[in-house]
Parts: structure tokens; C-alpha cells; sequence
């Protein structure tokens, strides 16, 4: 897996700046989304403080997850209407988290258009949700899951998933 978090994070900005008007607003997925967001927010000098959305699971360990994912909090500073919003998350995997986030912005308001940005797509779709610009694709064999640490440095580590 690539260490060089730094240069994945301005690669993933330089494909970011050709997307996204300049009155763009950002929102993270609580914690390593926010991480990420604030990350990008920092290389794109987007004027708009960013919101953040807290998504939870019934089951929250890893073996479960992907099951019934829930809004906790949000934190959306913003008027979402007509606003093209960039979403980003740290890692990408069935896509339930990201239809919930989709759901959660969409009880603010109606926006002109969502580009979602991810660290890391770790493959295992169930539902048809791909990332716009993507920093790296890390499939995991089964019993693997990804450490993230931060905020600053972000750092990732593939890591047994524990109990498996
Ligand atoms: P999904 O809802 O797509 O199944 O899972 C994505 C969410 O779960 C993301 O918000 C991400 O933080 C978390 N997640 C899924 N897999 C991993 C992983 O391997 N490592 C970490 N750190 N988070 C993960
Ligand atoms: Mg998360």
C-alpha cells in the first residue's frame, strides 16, 4: 500500500481543482472523512467552512459493518441548495455509508451536484456507488482491514481485523 499519503492527497486535489467550481462547499464523514476533508480543504482553499455528517452502524465492529448504517450528528454550516458539495470519506467499501450521507444532505436542501472523493476504495461494493476521484485502490483479502491514523499525519496500515 502506498505510505506517501502526502503526495496521494495533492494528486487527489490536482484532480479535485478541474471538477469543482470555485464556490464549491465540502463535507466529511466523521472521523476519517472529516481527516481527509480537512486535508483537501487545506490544498483546495475552498472558502466555505466545511460541515461534517456522523455516520454509525447498529453493529459497528468490522465483521458486521455494512449493515444498517445510521446519521448520528451533522454538522452542515451551509445552505446546500444549488451548492455543488464535495463529499469525502476515508474508505470506501459496500457504499452504505455514502448512500446514508447522500441521504442525510439531502434532508438540507437540494444540491446542484456531489462529487465524492475517497482516501482509499477497498473494493466490496453492494450498491452501485463509485468515487469520483479516488487516491488509491486497496483491495483487502478477507480477515484485513485498514488502520487510519491522524489527523495530522495521516497514516495507513493494512491490519488483521481483530478476532479474525
Ligand atoms: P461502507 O459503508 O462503504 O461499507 O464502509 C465505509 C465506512 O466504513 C467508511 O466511513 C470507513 O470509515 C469505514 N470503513 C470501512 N472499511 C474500513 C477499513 O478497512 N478501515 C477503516 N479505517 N475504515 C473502514
Ligand atoms: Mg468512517
Amino acid at each position: 500500500m502506498r505510505d506517501d499519503i502526502e503526495a496521494v492527497l495533492d494528486q487527489m486535489a490536482e484532480k479535485l481543482r478541474s471538477r469543482l467550481p470555485d464556490d464549491a462547499a465540502i463535507i466529511g464523514i466523521y472521523t476519517g472523512g472529516v481527516w481527509v476533508a480537512e486535508a483537501l480543504q487545506r490544498r483546495l482553499d475552498l472558502e466555505t467552512e466545511a460541515g461534517q455528517v456522523d455516520i454509525s452502524f447498529y453493529r459497528d465492529d468490522f465483521t458486521r459493518i455494512g449493515l444498517h448504517p445510521q446519521v448520528r450528528a451533522s454538522h452542515i454550516p451551509f445552505d446546500v441548495d444549488n451548492r455543488h458539495i464535495l463529499l469525502v470519506d476515508d474508505v470506501l467499501h459496500t457504499g452504505r455509508t455514502i448512500r446514508a450521507a447522500l441521504n442525510e444532505i439531502f434532508d438540507y436542501g437540494r444540491p446542484a451536484q456531489i462529487t465524492l472523493a475517497v482516501l482509499v476504495d477497498r473494493d466490496g461494493r453492494e450498491l452501485p456507488i463509485q468515487a469520483d476521484v479516488v487516491g488509491m485502490y486497496q483491495p483487502l483479502q478477507s480477515g484485513e482491514q485498514i488502520k487510519l491514523t491522524g489527523p495530522e499525519p495521516l497514516r495507513l496500515e493494512i491490519r488483521q481485523q481483530q478476532g479474525a
